[in-house]
Parts: C-alpha cells; structure tokens; sequence
C-alpha cells in the first residue's frame, strides 16, 4: 500500500472537486485530488457549457444571489486561469436567450420572471422580456421560425467550453504544486480525532481535512462519515451539427454555435436511472424543437450525440455540508457545477479553508429537506 499525507484530500475530478482542488492550492494549501476517472461521460465531461443564471432559484432568494455572484466572478476567474495555463477557454458572456414558441411559453415566461422579482430582496430579477421584433433585431444573420413569439435575455449569461475549463483547472492545480491521483477509487474513509485516512486499492492517504465531491457517488462516500446527502440521476441528451459559419451570437438553453462554428442542441431531462445511452425519440425532439426556432438548421448535418447525468439533489439547488459527527469533513453537490466553478474555486474554499461562514449560507444545508426539523 502506497502511503501520502496531504492538508486536504479532494475525492471526485469532476468540474466540482476540481474547481475546489484548484482554489485550495491558490491558497497555499497541500491538496490531493483523487479521480477514479470515469470512462462514461460524467456530467462534467458531458454538459452544454453553459454559464447561466436566468432560470435559476426558485423558492431559494440565497441561491439567486449566490449564482449572481459567481457570474460576477466569472470574467477574472476566466482570465486568470487563460494566463496561468495557456488554454483557450473560449469563455464568452454576451447575454443569453431563453426563446418562447407561442404565446402561452411567453406568457409562463413573462410570470416567471415577475414570480422571481416579487421573491428576491433587491426587488428585482436581472431578466428582460424582449419581442420578436426585438430579438430578430438582435440576430440579423439568421431567419427565425414562424411560430417565435420572443425570448427573456439576461445581459449575465454566457457559455465556456467545459473540457478546456476541466483541463486547465487541473493543469492548474498540479502547477501549483498540488498532487493528482487519476484511476484511484475511493473505497473506504476511516475517521480519528484529527485526520481522515482515505483508501482506494492500491493508496492510503491521511488528511487533516477531506472534501468528497464524487457527483452520484456523493450520496455513498458521505455516509463513510457520517453525512446524509441525496442525489439523484437525471440523463440530459446533446446534438451536434457540422460547423458552419458564425450567425447565432446569443446561447440559449437549448441552442448554441460554438466558436468554431457547429451547433450544440439539446437538452433533455430524463428520470432513467443510470442508462447513459441516446435514444432516438428524444433526439428527434430536441432536433425539431431547434428547426422550429430556427428553421435553416434542418440544412445541417448532426455529427454527434451522446447522453450525461446531471447530478441533482431533491431541490436541484447545491448542498454544502460540512460534517457534525467528524468536523473537517465536507461533502459538497451541485447542478450548474460550470457555471458556480469561480465561486467554487473561491468562497467555497475560504469556508473549507479558514472557516469563513459566508451570509445566509445555512441555506445550502440539507437539513432544508428534512420538513419536521424545519418545523
Ligand atoms: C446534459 C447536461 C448538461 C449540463 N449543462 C450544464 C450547463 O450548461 N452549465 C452548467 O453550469 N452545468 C451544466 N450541467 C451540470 C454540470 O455538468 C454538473 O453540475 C457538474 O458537472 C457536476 O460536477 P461533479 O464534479 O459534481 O460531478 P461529475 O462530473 O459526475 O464528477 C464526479 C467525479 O467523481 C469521480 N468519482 C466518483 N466516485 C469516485 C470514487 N469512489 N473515488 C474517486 N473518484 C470518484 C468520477 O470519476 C468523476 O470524475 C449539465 C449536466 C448535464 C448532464
């Protein structure tokens, strides 16, 4: 058994256990990251790269802030780690589109962004309405479908691509000193007064403090020490079409022209499980959703498509938890892993750190789940 002793131990590669692996050795902090390196594609490796906020925290003010802010965050985040490592992440924040076919998605939209405004602090929720008029103003070179009747655009949104993003993260992190540990996997935490001792098959390490961040398998590496954390499942299909020259300058949820031409389409929400397969049905959906809005796409050839699960807790917003039973032990989750990677990378591990308590960060507590107590 190989023995290595490290500050913190990261369980989990992913985009969420990376951006805190990189931000600790930011810190000056003696930090190993362990992957088992998943050969699927995990969420992390297969997600649209979207940087969003408009859509998100519902029913939680906390989190519409805490997004806010990430966004904010963003541009600088983005910048460092392009000089740090030499990668393009392609990161661009032009604003982005939600867009309503028919007047009945317009209206729900039009509630929707009321609905958030009247519930957060500040009164107000960063998302306009636009018309059709306004929106085939905003994108000369392509011919909108019949049936768009507008979009709500938010000026914060924004999209990266989420492999250069990983990449440069972790090559980041071993630049700075901090020890990668791919094709590890986690199978037993052993907990004393004051360190962790973390084995896979062939690895003993011992950490003062340890971060388990190991998407869907969160929910079993947490219970190791003590802590009850739920995910679940929930598969996203993706298209991509042949490259094309640059028309469609605005990402929206569901369409996307990368920066070097080709078309991301998608995504779907599915309750399968863990299948990670495509299906035909659900691709066909997601294709002629995207000719309704616009219609010169169907001239495309698709190249690509495969299938990712997003990792979701009950309520879809994050849980930051650090252990009560053995204090030192976080388990962190969270849909929207790309778009919260700066504030990750940076409030997050000052609370992991230095115990920095941000304002109202109970709410990422799970114990919001648990009704009776909350009564
Ligand atoms: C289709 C789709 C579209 C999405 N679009 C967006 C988007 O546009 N914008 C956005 O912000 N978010 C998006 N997301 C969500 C985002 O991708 C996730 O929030 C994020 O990737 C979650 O990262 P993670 O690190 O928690 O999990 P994962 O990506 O699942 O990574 C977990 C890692 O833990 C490792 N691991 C597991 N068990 C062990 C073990 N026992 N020992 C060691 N290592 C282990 C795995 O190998 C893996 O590398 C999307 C997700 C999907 C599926």
């Amino acid at each position: 058994m190989i023995k290595e002793n490290a500050e913190v131990v990261v369980v989990g590669g992913g985009v969420i256990g990376v951006s805190l692996a990189y931000g600790m050795v930011k810190k000056g902090a003696k930090v190993i990251l362990i992957d088992k390196v998943d050969n699927r594609l995990t969420a992390s490796r297969g997600n649209f790269g979207l940087v969003w906020f408009q859509g998100k925290g519902k029913g939680m003010p906390r989190y519409v802030e805490w997004c806010i802010e990430a966004i904010e965050r963003w541009p600088e985040f983005a910048e460092n780690l392009e000089t740090e490592t030499g990668f393009n992440l392609n990161y661009e924040k032009t604003g982005g589109l939600e867009i309503c076919l028919g007047e009945e998605e317009h209206q729900e939209r039009v509630n929707f962004i009321e609905e958030m405004s009247q519930a957060s602090r500040s009164g107000r929720y960063d998302c306009e309405m636009i018309s059709r008029k306004e929106l085939q103003g905003m994108l000369p070179k392509i011919k909108l479908g019949k049936e768009v009747s507008g979009a709500s655009f938010c000026s914060h949104d924004g999209c990266v691509n989420p492999l250069n993003l990983l990449k440069a993260m972790n090559s980041s992190f071993q630049q700075k000193g901090g020890s990668f540990r791919p094709e590890q996997s986690v199978q037993k935490i052993e907990c004393s007064s004051n360190d962790f001792k973390i084995e896979t098959g062939t690895h003993s390490f011992n950490a003062e403090k340890l971060v388990i961040a190991c998407g869907l398998m969160t929910t079993k590496l947490a219970r190791m020490v003590g802590m009850k954390v739920s995910v679940i499942p929930e598969r996203g299909q993706i298209l991509v079409t042949e490259r094309t020259s640059r028309v469609f300058n605005y990402p929206t949820a569901g369409i996307r022209q990368n920066y070097d031409g080709s078309f991301m389409l998608g995504s779907s929400h599915e309750a399968v499980g863990y299948n990670i397969e495509t299906s035909y049905e659900v691709l066909q959906n997601i294709a002629k959703r995207a000719i309704r809005i616009l219609p010169s796409l169907k001239n495309l050839q698709l190249i690509r498509s495969w299938a990712a699960l997003r990792v979701l807790t009950p309520d879809q917003k994050p849980v930051y938890l650090e252990s009560d039973q053995y204090p030192g032990a976080h388990a962190i989750t969270s849909h929207s892993g790309v778009s919260l990677a700066s504030i990750h990378s940076s409030i997050l591990v000052e609370w992991i750190l230095e115990e920095r308590i941000p304002l109202g960060f109970t709410a990422f507590h799970p114990k919001r789940f648990n009704v009776q107590e909350a009564i």
